[in-house]
């Protein structure tokens, strides 16, 4: 039916390689690395083997070169990722605390990933696409909303499918309008992948079981719990459910997990891979992606994550 499209920020991440508090003095640095939580999710979708594109817009700077380059080296087609001439790619600088915090730096606002705009590009890509995959940094971008509500009808009328993966941070949630906006999009989601209370949060109640219940009768189809370094489950309306523990790693950057996690869950799926063997590949993904310093860094193909999974102990 045509590839997984994701739509957003595309930016590069510079990271302190020593623990701390904010940049106010100066650090040891490195970076950049290729980042943005669509980035990451369509990147890892298309190393696993699942046909994948990007909406978005970089600056004609080499912060977007090594965001275009990492995509397109990785198999995603970017036709409808823009080169602003005059707005430069988005950073963010990121330091951890020790306590697994972060502080940031962000120039995003005001950076080529505001841009976005529905373009002839856009329009041929949206046109042939078989799933959308939305993130919850929507919220905090008007031009990425927009476009998202724009594609998410059009990819439905064709038969496609759309997944969910809320990413609602305090900042998001600061934003006007994120619950009607994130409630209007749990009740098109076919696929969920919530983390934390983000299934509370969508279902409106507390309690796993009573929560993925009413996402059902609301009318979404499947179910992919991210559970950290305790792994991850999945339900299908169906009643089929798979669980996997999680693998034993040493982490060194937890930035882009839960990316990594959707894009090898959607693509496996979308490749046809049962429940059991797609929340598998999801939760190596997620759990490699955490051992390697930058965000997208630790994204695998699918025989790199069956190594790692080979040689990765479980917990019990
Ligand atoms: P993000 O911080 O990227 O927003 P998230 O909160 O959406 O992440 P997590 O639950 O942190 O998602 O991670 C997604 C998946 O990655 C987990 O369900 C698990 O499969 C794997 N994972 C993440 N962290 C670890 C870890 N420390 N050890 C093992 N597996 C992990």
């Amino acid at each position: 039916l045509g590839p997984t499209v994701t739509i957003g920020e595309i930016l590069v991440e510079i990271v302190a390689r020593e623990t701390g508090t904010g940049f106010r003095e100066p650090i040891d640095l490195i970076g950049p690395f290729p980042s943005g939580a669509p980035a990451i999710f369509i990147d890892q979708c298309a190393r696993m083997g699942g046909a994948a594109a990007m909406v978005g817009v970089v600056g004609d700077d080499d912060f977007g070169f090594v965001n275009i380059e990492r995509l397109k080296r990785d198999g995603v087609d970017i036709s409808a990722i823009a080169v602003s001439p005059d707005h430069p790619t988005g950073s963010a600088f990121v330091r951890y605390r020790e306590d697994g915090s972060r502080d940031f730096v962000y120039n995003i606002a005001k950076s080529a990933a505001a841009r976005l705009e529905w373009t002839p590009q856009v329009e041929a890509l949206i046109a042939h696409c078989g799933h959308i995959h939305v993130m919850g940094t929507v919220f905090a971008s008007p031009a990425a909303w927009a476009i998202t509500e724009r594609a998410i009808p059009l990819i439905k009328a064709r038969g496609g499918t759309m997944s969910l993966d809320p990413n609602l941070r305090k900042e998001l949630l600061a934003h006007g309008q994120t619950e009607e906006k994130f409630a209007s999009l749990v009740d098109k989601a076919d696929l969920l992948l919530p983390s934390g209370n983000e299934l509370f949060l969508a279902a409106g109640m507390d309690g796993e079981e009573r929560a993925i219940e009413a996402l059902f009768r609301r009318g979404v189809q499947e179910i992919a719990v991210k559970r950290g370094e305790h792994g991850a489950s999945a339900r299908q309306r169906t009643g089929a459910r798979a669980d996997c523990p999680g693998l034993i790693v040493e982490e060194t950057d937890p930035t882009g997990a839960g990316d990594c996690f959707g894009g090898a869950y959607v693509a496996c799926r979308r490749l046809g891979m049962p429940l059991q063997t797609a929340l598998e590949f999801a939760n190596a993904a997620g759990a490699r992606n955490v051992t390697r310093l930058g965000p997208m860094e630790g994204a695998g193909t699918r025989a790199e994550l069956e190594d790692f999974m080979a040689r990765t102990a479980r917990r019990s």
